[in-house]
């Protein structure tokens, strides 16, 4: 090798140059081999290299987009750390500075009523460590909520116009009775932005159904328990992919999501649609419930766009899903579905078994899994949005 570089410097006196550098430093070498420190500094010089190689890939990752990606190649020997969030960003504490005439004054500027406001069973979630797959199910604090689902309410609507005044108000309170008598929401935010505390936050509500997340250390199975429920006042229209919300409403939600983050420390990745969440697995197809499949406003929220984040019922469990879903969710969500599958067959790959046989293990987990859980934390039905008819859905 050192010949052949030589041979390709043409001008004599640097080929010699190079000749000479080139024995100093094998000369050099040479002495390093033969002194009596060789091993001292072999050793070190060892011990600098590895830790120099563990440091690049180590900083590249930190240097990496914020956006929330998807690293396939943790997905190996049962290990389904997969999902990398986006950092989190600590939030300014959010507090109480007003109560009166059942209006809550907040200090981020928003008024939480609390004149429909109820109890249920108090909230007791049970969680599983997806980096342990074989692993039981663990009971986190319960007063801790893990996460956001964000709903629609698919009540009947009428338009936004002063003249219909009377008639608006009607369709909130008796929206907000049914909610109320259903346990459905912690929250309700209706069309004029008012912001409703129905079920006490302390609570469950009976919003989720049948359904299932997961941040990068635990999934949950049965959001009722372990989520906080924000239900917007709006319908969405068949074949309509983005239910209309008044910017009064997105206010009001950006700041709501605001005070329940900081209050409970809940992880931007956790915050996330019905349609995300919801399943069905008495034919293990997800999307049961479609409500926001689609244009859900995650930046006007504050959060990053949780889309494109991988959906655990698929993943993590094994879910599938087929024309209908795509039909009621007009294919919106395929960021996540995408990532999803590729996670599937990164990891089926790994194990050296098809899809198939991956899915039919991810299956058994599910139900090894929610067998597990206490009858007690079984998910009550909800009356929120189907995918085989969108229209059913009032709360
Ligand atoms: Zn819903």
């Amino acid at each position: 090798m050192i010949a052949s570089r030589a041979s390709k410097i043409e001008d004599p006196v640097e080929k010699l140059r190079f000749l000479k550098t080139t024995e100093k430093r094998f000369s050099q070498i040479e002495d390093l081999l033969l002194s009596p420190h060789f091993w001292w500094l072999s050793n070190r010089k060892i011990w600098i290299t590895v830790a120099f190689l563990l440091l690049i890939p180590t900083l590249s990752l930190l240097r990496r987009s914020p956006l929330p990606v998807i690293d396939a190649s943790a997905v190996a020997g049962g290990k389904l750390s997969t999902v990398r969030p986006a950092p989190e960003v600590p939030l300014e504490k959010a507090y109480l500075i007003d109560n009166r005439g059942g209006v809550e004054t907040w200090s981020n500027g928003l008024h939480i009523e609390t004149r429909f406001t109820t109890s249920n069973r108090p909230r007791e979630y049970y969680v599983w460590n997806r980096n342990a797959p074989q692993a039981s199910l663990s009971r986190l604090p319960s007063q801790q909520a893990a996460g956001i689902v964000y709903h629609t309410t698919e009540s009947t609507l009428e338009e936004l116009e002063e003249t219909q005044l009377r008639r608006l108000k009607l369709l909130g309170e008796s929206l907000l009775q049914y909610v109320q008598k259903e346990k459905a929401y912690h929250y309700v935010i209706d069309r004029f932005g008012r912001v409703f505390r129905v079920v006490v936050e302390s609570d469950a509500a009976n919003h989720a159904g049948k359904s299932t997340w997961a941040d990068e250390e635990w999934a949950y199975i049965g959001l009722n328990d372990s989520f906080l429920a924000i239900s917007f006042e709006t319908q969405t229209r068949p074949g309509d992919e983005s239910p209309e919300i008044t910017q009064a409403q997105v206010d009001s939600g950006r700041m709501l999501t605001r005070i329940l983050r900081s209050r409970y420390a809940i992880r931007a990745s956790n915050c996330v649609t019905h349609a995300q969440v919801s399943i069905n697995p008495s034919n293990f197809q997800i999307g049961y419930h479609t409500d926001w499949a689609g244009n859900f406003p995650f930046e006007a929220m504050g959060l990053p766009d949780n889309y494109e984040l991988p959906l655990a019922s698929l993943f993590l469990f094994g879910f599938s899903y087929d024309g209908t879903f795509f039909a009621a969710t007009g294919a919106r969500m395929w960021k996540g579905v995408v990532s999803s599958e590729d996670l599937l067959r990164s990891r089926a790959g790994k194990d050296s078994i098809s899809v198939a046989q991956l899915r039919t293990q991810l299956r058994n987990q599910y139900r090894r899994l929610s067998a597990l859980l206490p009858e007690s934390n079984e998910p009550a039905g909800t009356t929120d949005s189907r995918a085989s008819n969108p229209r059913q859905e009032n709360p």
